[in-house]
């Protein structure tokens, strides 16, 4: 199956390597407004298949995208000195408003997988843009607080010292500073994570889940601040995104998409537990939260529903 990849940059050649790591798919196209990047980076991959899984490799243009099932859309622009964030969105509505109608040209079929930042927004913008073509917004979905999630499974598993597939615990909302951590609902092994810490005799007060929360929250910053950007954890959610949806899996991962009401947020795009498969996304799944993390929810959704104001989105 094919799975193309728009913007080959960090995050998108990540997301490559992470496929033929995994081997999933059985065709990857790169495409970039720099076509010597987004050739680099194919050869530079295909040249691991030996060492992992038998995929193709290639770069491209748009005709080279059809009969894509999945479409992840990793382009986009840097802030300029001076530019304020709501320039720099813009600029990046401007960029999907290019990318999208050829992606829907030549692979009218595909689900469409946002990763460009701010994920939320921009997954709001383009299920508008690819309405304009037939597409229900179930076939869009960003990467949202998949990672997020990963983060804070991996952290809650390493401070409790079990496998963090084995902790279930999501973070919702935003992609960013305002999203939740749904403590009220996390669970290791079936069990609520005080049972746990008390039977290990780790502790988990509130200075322990504060300090994970930061940890989780303000991720990203750091990594930026040590290496520039982030990729390794985004590429390899991307994949398990992408994993799902080739091999319809049903899966419940918290990607966002809009949805008419969250919270008491009317027409939003945030990250919920979506029931995910072949088609994108089948289903929304219930987040009985307590209500303080409701009222959180609320601010998160919130502080998306602005930006989108703010760019005049419907
Ligand atoms: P990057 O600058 O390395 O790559 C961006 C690529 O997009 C460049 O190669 C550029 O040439 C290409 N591009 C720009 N405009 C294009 C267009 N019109 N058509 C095709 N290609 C185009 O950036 P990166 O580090 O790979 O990050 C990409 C995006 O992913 C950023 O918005 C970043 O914030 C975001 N990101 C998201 C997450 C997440 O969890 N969703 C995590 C990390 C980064």
């Amino acid at each position: 199956m094919k799975i193309s990849i728009i913007g080959s940059g960090f995050v998108g050649a990540t997301t490559a390597y992470a496929l033929v790591m995994r081997g999933v798919g059985r065709q990857i196209v790169l495409v970039d407004l720099n076509k010597q990047r987004a050739q680099a980076e194919a050869d530079d991959i295909f040249h691991a298949v030996p060492f992992a899984h038998p995929l193709n490799v290639s770069a491209g243009g748009y005709p080279d995208i059809a009969g894509s099932k999945a479409v992840v859309v990793a382009a986009g622009v840097g802030q300029k000195p001076g530019e304020t964030r709501l320039q720099l969105l813009e600029r990046n509505v401007a960029v999907f408003r290019s990318i999208l109608p050829e992606v829907y040209r030549y692979a009218p079929d595909a689900v469409l997988l946002v990763a460009t930042n701010p994920v939320d927004v921009l997954t709001h913008a383009a299920a508008q843009i690819a309405s304009e073509f037939g597409i229900p917004p179930s076939r869009i979905l960003g990467s949202g607080t998949t990672l997020d999630t990963a983060r804070f499974r991996a952290l809650l598993g390493r401070h409790l010292k079990v496998d963090p597939q084995h902790v279930h615990a999501y973070v919702v909302g935003e992609h960013g500073d305002s999203e939740v951590l749904t403590w009220s609902l996390a669970t290791v092994g079936g069990a609520p994570l005080d049972v746990i810490a008390e039977q290990e005799g780790i502790p988990l007060d509130q200075e322990v889940r504060d300090s994970l929360d930061r940890n989780v929250r303000y991720a990203a910053y750091n990594i930026i601040d040590g290496k520039g950007a982030t990729y390794y954890g985004v590429g390899s959610a991307l994949t398990r995104i992408i994993g799902v949806i080739l091999g319809d899996q049903r899966s419940i991962l918290t990607v966002c998409t809009p949805v008419e009401e969250i919270a008491g947020v009317k027409d939003v795009t945030v990250s919920l537990p979506f029931l995910i498969g072949g088609s994108g996304v089948l289903d929304r799944f219930p987040l009985p939260v307590s209500p303080e993390e409701e009222a959180l929810l609320n601010k998160s959704a919130g502080v998306v529903r602005s930006a989108i104001d703010s760019l005049k989105l419907a």
